[in-house]
């Protein structure tokens, strides 16, 4: 039986194949959401089209499948959004939440790169501007159920931050809070890389009335340089003709127990131990090598 209450999400930007780091944070949100008999959503973010890997968004969805990651419904295209994160900056508009700003980079640079708050007041016009949030309740912390009471720089709590960018497109973090919130999201399950933007995420809610959903940051696979494994470090993309070992592998950088015969078991029915052997307290708390997790 499903239960309504918890729906959990895996999110990936189509800017290059499934990598092992990305495994993990698809299979953490998909055990912690299964083991809560909840639902579990898959949304592409391709908001970003300079960005995207022609392909990425198919062959990332036919991995997830490859290694029975089965979510419920449809997937959800942010490119088919564009009109719900208008309609958000619109009401933020009409509240006067947010405000055009012409800054430069080279400007912000100069000045340490955090942005001041220099064209708050100054009704500048919208051509080649970026939209900031004007942030009148600064979020310093937040509780995630994983780490605990994490605390962010005040600098970047007090940055009134872009909401829609001077090229035209929608930020990540608008794109993200609008959709969480869209689908029905209650638990977010992600790689730490994204815990710095939490604290903007949840400004976003508050600013526009919406509850909250609790955050789960999963530890990152590192490589062997100590930098976490990622498209733009060129992790190889994990392999779609056996996936059970790297599944098994997935499930041990969580701390999680394999069964004793796990290598006979069928990818089903490893999935279906998993999930009902998940422990979420046995997930590590820091990032991990996963040199011996090439392939
Ligand atoms: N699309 C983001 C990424 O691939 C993740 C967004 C999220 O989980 O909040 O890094
Ligand atoms: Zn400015």
């Amino acid at each position: 039986m499903t239960n309504n209450h918890y729906v959990g999400r895996f999110a990936p930007s189509p800017s290059g194949d499934l990598h092992f780091g990305s495994l993990i944070a698809a299979l953490g949100s998909f055990l912690q959401a299964r083991s809560n008999h909840g639902r579990w959503l898959v949304r592409i973010e391709d908001i970003d089209p300079p960005r995207e890997v022609s392909g990425a968004a198919f062959r990332i969805l036919n991995t997830l499948e490859n290694y029975g990651l089965h979510w419920d419904g449809d997937v959800l295209y942010q490119s088919q959004r564009h009109d719900a994160y208008r309609e958000v900056l619109n009401t933020l508009h009409q509240r006067k939440r947010c405000y055009y700003c012409h800054c430069t980079r080279t400007r912000i640079q100069q000045i340490g790169g955090v942005y001041d708050g220099h064209c708050r007041d100054l009704q500048l016009t919208p051509k080649n501007a970026s939209l900031r949030l004007r942030l009148s309740q600064p979020v310093y912390s937040f509780y995630d159920r994983h780490l605990g009471q994490l605390f962010a720089d005040p600098k970047l709590a007090n940055e009134d931050f872009i909401i829609h960018r001077k090229d035209g497109l929608f930020a990540y973090n608008l794109a993200v809070v609008v959709d969480d919130h869209f689908q029905g999201v209650t638990e977010i399950v992600r790689g730490a890389d994204l815990i710095q933007p939490t604290i903007r995420q949840i400004a976003l809610y508050r600013h526009l009335g919406w509850p909250e959903p609790a955050y789960f940051h999963l530890p990152l696979a590192l490589n062997t340089d100590g930098n976490k494994l990622s498209k733009q470090n060129h992790a190889s993309p994990i392999p779609n003709n056996a996936p059970l070992p790297i599944l098994a592998k997935a499930l041990t950088f969580l701390g999680q127990d394999l069964p004793p015969d796990w290598q006979d078991a069928t990818l089903q029915s490893l999935l279906a131990w998993s999930i009902q052997h998940w422990n979420s307290d046995r997930v590590p708390r820091r990032a991990a090598f996963s040199s011996h997790y090439s392939f």
